[in-house]
Protein backbone atom coordinates (compact mmCIF):
# COMPACT_ATOMS: atom_id res chain seq x y z
CA UNK A 1 0.00 0.00 0.00
CA UNK A 2 1.22 3.25 -0.97
CA UNK A 3 1.48 6.53 1.03
CA UNK A 4 -1.67 8.37 -0.60
CA UNK A 5 -3.24 5.05 -2.24
CA UNK A 6 -7.04 6.46 -3.10
CA UNK A 7 -6.03 10.13 -2.07
CA UNK A 8 -7.10 13.34 -4.06
CA UNK A 9 -4.44 15.97 -4.06
CA UNK A 10 -4.82 19.53 -5.07
CA UNK A 11 -1.52 21.05 -6.21
CA UNK A 12 -1.94 25.16 -7.08
CA UNK A 13 0.98 27.09 -9.11
CA UNK A 14 2.06 23.51 -10.40
CA UNK A 15 2.18 23.48 -14.29
CA UNK A 16 5.99 25.39 -14.04
CA UNK A 17 8.35 22.78 -15.44
CA UNK A 18 11.23 23.33 -12.82
CA UNK A 19 8.38 24.51 -10.09
CA UNK A 20 8.05 23.29 -6.66
CA UNK A 21 4.39 22.52 -7.36
CA UNK A 22 5.68 20.61 -10.70
CA UNK A 23 7.77 18.52 -8.20
CA UNK A 24 5.49 18.11 -5.68
CA UNK A 25 2.98 16.98 -8.40
CA UNK A 26 5.33 14.09 -9.21
CA UNK A 27 6.00 12.98 -5.68
CA UNK A 28 2.92 12.66 -4.48
CA UNK A 29 1.97 10.86 -7.85
CA UNK A 30 4.52 8.42 -6.87
CA UNK A 31 3.12 7.94 -4.15
CA UNK A 32 -0.36 6.74 -5.35
CA UNK A 33 -2.07 9.79 -5.42
CA UNK A 34 -4.63 11.35 -7.63
CA UNK A 35 -3.26 14.87 -8.50
CA UNK A 36 -4.68 17.70 -9.78
CA UNK A 37 -3.31 20.34 -11.06
CA UNK A 38 -4.38 24.41 -10.79
CA UNK A 39 -2.52 27.10 -12.83
CA UNK A 40 -3.60 30.08 -14.65
CA UNK A 41 -3.30 28.81 -18.44
CA UNK A 42 -6.17 25.44 -18.89
CA UNK A 43 -3.38 24.06 -21.67
CA UNK A 44 -0.20 24.40 -18.88
CA UNK A 45 -2.21 22.67 -16.31
CA UNK A 46 -3.77 20.14 -19.04
CA UNK A 47 0.38 19.14 -20.33
CA UNK A 48 1.62 19.10 -17.13
CA UNK A 49 -0.95 16.60 -15.62
CA UNK A 50 -0.56 14.42 -18.37
CA UNK A 51 3.02 14.55 -17.52
CA UNK A 52 2.50 12.64 -14.46
CA UNK A 53 0.92 9.72 -15.74
CA UNK A 54 -2.60 8.27 -16.29
CA UNK A 55 -5.57 9.29 -14.04
CA UNK A 56 -4.17 12.98 -13.04
CA UNK A 57 -6.25 16.40 -13.70
CA UNK A 58 -5.34 19.83 -15.05
CA UNK A 59 -7.47 22.59 -14.70
CA UNK A 60 -7.29 26.61 -15.27
CA UNK A 61 -7.62 28.95 -11.72
CA UNK A 62 -6.40 31.81 -10.80
CA UNK A 63 -6.09 31.48 -6.93
CA UNK A 64 -7.11 35.01 -6.44
CA UNK A 65 -10.67 34.62 -7.70
CA UNK A 66 -12.94 32.81 -5.51
CA UNK A 67 -15.43 31.77 -8.14
CA UNK A 68 -12.10 29.79 -10.29
CA UNK A 69 -11.34 28.16 -6.90
CA UNK A 70 -15.26 26.81 -6.22
CA UNK A 71 -15.58 25.79 -10.06
CA UNK A 72 -11.93 24.08 -9.98
CA UNK A 73 -12.92 22.10 -6.34
CA UNK A 74 -16.36 21.40 -8.07
CA UNK A 75 -14.36 20.05 -11.32
CA UNK A 76 -12.19 18.08 -8.75
CA UNK A 77 -15.10 16.56 -7.04
CA UNK A 78 -17.42 15.91 -10.33
CA UNK A 79 -14.07 13.76 -11.48
CA UNK A 80 -13.03 11.80 -8.16
CA UNK A 81 -16.11 12.05 -5.43
CA UNK A 82 -13.52 13.56 -2.96
CA UNK A 83 -10.72 15.80 -1.77
CA UNK A 84 -7.74 15.28 0.74
CA UNK A 85 -5.29 17.09 0.39
CA UNK A 86 -4.77 20.84 -0.69
CA UNK A 87 -1.09 22.47 -1.13
CA UNK A 88 -0.99 26.39 -1.46
CA UNK A 89 1.63 26.94 -3.72
CA UNK A 90 1.11 29.28 -6.19
CA UNK A 91 2.82 32.20 -5.60
CA UNK A 92 4.58 35.32 -7.18
CA UNK A 93 7.34 37.66 -5.53
CA UNK A 94 9.53 40.83 -7.08
CA UNK A 95 12.63 42.08 -5.89
CA UNK A 96 11.24 45.85 -4.41
CA UNK A 97 13.05 48.05 -1.91
CA UNK A 98 10.44 48.82 0.64
CA UNK A 99 10.11 52.52 -0.99
CA UNK A 100 9.55 51.24 -4.66
CA UNK A 101 6.23 49.02 -3.51
CA UNK A 102 3.67 50.65 -5.29
CA UNK A 103 -0.08 50.03 -4.83
CA UNK A 104 -0.38 47.54 -7.29
CA UNK A 105 2.45 45.45 -6.58
CA UNK A 106 1.22 44.96 -3.02
CA UNK A 107 -1.79 44.16 -4.29
CA UNK A 108 -0.59 41.35 -6.57
CA UNK A 109 1.79 39.64 -4.57
CA UNK A 110 -0.32 39.84 -1.74
CA UNK A 111 -3.53 38.37 -3.85
CA UNK A 112 -1.34 35.05 -5.15
CA UNK A 113 0.35 34.41 -2.19
CA UNK A 114 -2.23 35.55 0.55
CA UNK A 115 -5.87 35.69 -0.61
CA UNK A 116 -5.03 32.51 -3.13
CA UNK A 117 -4.01 30.88 -0.10
CA UNK A 118 -7.34 31.72 1.57
CA UNK A 119 -9.89 31.26 -1.25
CA UNK A 120 -8.62 27.78 -2.45
CA UNK A 121 -8.41 26.86 1.68
CA UNK A 122 -12.57 28.09 1.76
CA UNK A 123 -13.54 26.11 -1.61
CA UNK A 124 -12.15 22.74 -0.09
CA UNK A 125 -12.69 23.48 3.66
CA UNK A 126 -16.25 21.55 3.36
CA UNK A 127 -15.87 18.78 1.41
CA UNK A 128 -12.71 17.91 4.50
CA UNK A 129 -15.00 18.55 7.20
CA UNK A 130 -17.58 16.48 5.23
CA UNK A 131 -15.26 13.31 5.14
CA UNK A 132 -13.99 13.92 8.74
CA UNK A 133 -10.36 14.07 7.34
CA UNK A 134 -8.02 16.83 5.16
CA UNK A 135 -4.73 17.96 5.36
CA UNK A 136 -3.94 21.41 3.92
CA UNK A 137 -0.34 22.94 2.74
CA UNK A 138 0.53 26.48 2.81
CA UNK A 139 3.93 27.42 0.99
CA UNK A 140 5.44 30.07 2.88
CA UNK A 141 9.19 31.36 2.79
CA UNK A 142 12.11 31.99 5.34
CA UNK A 143 11.53 35.16 3.75
CA UNK A 144 8.43 35.12 6.30
CA UNK A 145 10.63 34.68 9.50
CA UNK A 146 13.99 36.55 8.38
CA UNK A 147 12.64 39.54 7.29
CA UNK A 148 13.21 39.10 3.32
CA UNK A 149 16.66 39.30 2.65
CA UNK A 150 16.87 36.84 0.25
CA UNK A 151 15.42 37.73 -2.67
CA UNK A 152 11.64 39.08 -2.57
CA UNK A 153 10.67 42.37 -1.11
CA UNK A 154 9.45 43.48 2.09
CA UNK A 155 5.24 42.95 0.72
CA UNK A 156 6.39 39.28 -0.26
CA UNK A 157 7.71 38.63 3.70
CA UNK A 158 4.59 40.42 4.88
CA UNK A 159 2.54 38.16 2.64
CA UNK A 160 4.29 35.17 3.73
CA UNK A 161 3.96 35.84 7.29
CA UNK A 162 0.59 36.60 6.59
CA UNK A 163 -0.02 32.69 5.33
CA UNK A 164 1.68 31.33 8.43
CA UNK A 165 -0.85 33.16 10.60
CA UNK A 166 -3.31 31.87 8.09
CA UNK A 167 -2.49 28.64 8.13
CA UNK A 168 -1.86 28.75 12.44
CA UNK A 169 -5.14 29.80 12.67
CA UNK A 170 -7.42 27.65 10.32
CA UNK A 171 -4.97 24.78 11.95
CA UNK A 172 -6.76 25.84 15.47
CA UNK A 173 -10.20 26.24 13.84
CA UNK A 174 -10.66 22.98 12.13
CA UNK A 175 -8.50 21.11 14.10
CA UNK A 176 -12.02 19.07 15.84
CA UNK A 177 -12.58 18.44 12.17
CA UNK A 178 -9.65 16.29 11.29
CA UNK A 179 -8.43 18.66 9.26
CA UNK A 180 -4.68 19.28 9.49
CA UNK A 181 -3.32 22.87 8.11
CA UNK A 182 0.63 23.38 8.02
CA UNK A 183 3.39 25.36 6.51
CA UNK A 184 6.61 24.94 4.81
CA UNK A 185 9.19 27.87 5.14
CA UNK A 186 11.34 27.21 1.91
CA UNK A 187 14.78 28.43 1.69
CA UNK A 188 16.35 29.30 -1.48
CA UNK A 189 15.18 26.95 -3.96
CA UNK A 190 16.03 26.70 -7.60
CA UNK A 191 13.05 27.49 -9.71
CA UNK A 192 12.52 30.25 -12.31
CA UNK A 193 10.09 32.18 -9.94
CA UNK A 194 13.23 34.70 -9.42
CA UNK A 195 13.46 34.80 -13.38
CA UNK A 196 17.00 36.40 -14.43
CA UNK A 197 16.89 38.27 -11.45
CA UNK A 198 19.13 36.40 -9.40
CA UNK A 199 22.86 36.95 -10.03
CA UNK A 200 25.73 34.74 -9.98
CA UNK A 201 27.22 36.72 -7.26
CA UNK A 202 23.75 36.89 -5.27
CA UNK A 203 23.67 33.06 -5.07
CA UNK A 204 27.25 32.33 -4.08
CA UNK A 205 26.70 35.07 -1.59
CA UNK A 206 23.47 33.25 -0.27
CA UNK A 207 25.54 30.00 0.07
CA UNK A 208 28.36 31.15 2.22
CA UNK A 209 24.94 31.69 5.06
CA UNK A 210 23.87 27.95 4.58
CA UNK A 211 25.19 25.10 6.31
CA UNK A 212 24.27 22.44 3.85
CA UNK A 213 26.39 24.26 1.41
CA UNK A 214 23.68 24.42 -1.62
CA UNK A 215 20.76 26.08 -2.67
CA UNK A 216 17.74 23.90 -2.66
CA UNK A 217 15.86 21.68 -5.45
CA UNK A 218 12.16 21.91 -6.01
CA UNK A 219 12.62 17.80 -4.53
CA UNK A 220 13.67 19.23 -1.41
CA UNK A 221 10.19 21.05 -0.75
CA UNK A 222 8.44 18.30 -2.65
CA UNK A 223 9.15 15.65 -0.33
CA UNK A 224 8.30 17.81 2.89
CA UNK A 225 4.98 18.46 0.54
CA UNK A 226 4.52 14.40 0.93
CA UNK A 227 5.52 13.79 4.54
CA UNK A 228 3.03 16.98 5.55
CA UNK A 229 0.01 15.74 3.10
CA UNK A 230 0.22 12.09 4.19
CA UNK A 231 -0.49 10.51 7.45
CA UNK A 232 2.82 10.40 8.66
CA UNK A 233 2.28 13.71 10.15
CA UNK A 234 -1.22 12.80 11.36
CA UNK A 235 -0.59 14.49 14.91
CA UNK A 236 1.08 17.58 13.17
CA UNK A 237 -0.86 20.68 12.87
CA UNK A 238 -0.28 24.55 13.04
CA UNK A 239 3.69 23.69 12.89
CA UNK A 240 6.02 25.52 10.16
CA UNK A 241 8.53 23.27 8.39
CA UNK A 242 11.78 24.96 7.71
CA UNK A 243 12.88 23.87 4.41
CA UNK A 244 16.56 25.87 4.22
CA UNK A 245 19.41 23.71 4.60
CA UNK A 246 19.75 25.55 8.12
CA UNK A 247 20.20 28.99 6.51
CA UNK A 248 17.85 29.84 9.55
CA UNK A 249 18.11 28.03 12.48
CA UNK A 250 16.48 29.43 15.67
P1 LIG B 1 7.36 29.19 -9.98
O1 LIG B 1 7.33 30.60 -10.49
O2 LIG B 1 8.25 28.20 -10.64
O3 LIG B 1 5.89 28.62 -9.93
C1 LIG B 1 4.79 29.38 -9.46
C2 LIG B 1 3.55 28.93 -10.21
O4 LIG B 1 2.44 29.66 -9.70
C3 LIG B 1 3.61 29.18 -11.73
O5 LIG B 1 3.27 27.98 -12.40
C4 LIG B 1 2.56 30.26 -11.93
O6 LIG B 1 1.91 30.18 -13.19
C5 LIG B 1 1.60 29.97 -10.79
N1 LIG B 1 0.75 31.12 -10.46
C6 LIG B 1 1.11 32.42 -10.36
N2 LIG B 1 0.03 33.17 -10.07
C7 LIG B 1 -1.02 32.33 -10.00
C8 LIG B 1 -2.41 32.51 -9.75
N3 LIG B 1 -2.92 33.73 -9.52
N4 LIG B 1 -3.21 31.43 -9.74
C9 LIG B 1 -2.70 30.20 -9.98
N5 LIG B 1 -1.40 29.96 -10.22
C10 LIG B 1 -0.58 31.02 -10.23
O7 LIG B 1 7.72 29.34 -8.43
P2 LIG B 1 8.31 28.33 -7.33
O8 LIG B 1 9.68 28.80 -7.02
O9 LIG B 1 8.06 26.92 -7.70
O10 LIG B 1 7.42 28.75 -6.09
C11 LIG B 1 6.36 27.98 -5.57
C12 LIG B 1 5.97 28.53 -4.21
O11 LIG B 1 7.08 28.43 -3.31
C13 LIG B 1 5.59 30.02 -4.22
O12 LIG B 1 4.54 30.24 -3.32
C14 LIG B 1 6.83 30.70 -3.73
O13 LIG B 1 6.57 31.97 -3.16
C15 LIG B 1 7.33 29.69 -2.71
N6 LIG B 1 8.74 29.80 -2.38
C16 LIG B 1 9.69 29.68 -3.36
C17 LIG B 1 11.02 29.80 -3.02
C18 LIG B 1 12.11 29.69 -4.04
O14 LIG B 1 13.26 30.00 -3.70
N7 LIG B 1 11.85 29.25 -5.25
C19 LIG B 1 11.39 30.05 -1.69
C20 LIG B 1 10.40 30.16 -0.73
C21 LIG B 1 9.08 30.04 -1.09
Amino acid sequence: MMLLENKVVIVTGAASPRGIGKATARVLAANGARVVILDLREEDAVAAARDLGEGHLGLACNVTRKEDCLVAVEGVLQKYGRVDGLINNAGITQPLRVMDIAAENFDAVVDVNLRGSLYMSQAVIPHMKKQSSGSIVCMSSVSAQRGGGIFGGPHYSAAKAGVLGLARAMARELGGDNVRVNSITPGLIQTDITGDKLTPEMRAEIIKGIPLNRLGNAEDVANACLYLISDLSSYLTGVTLDVNGGMLIH
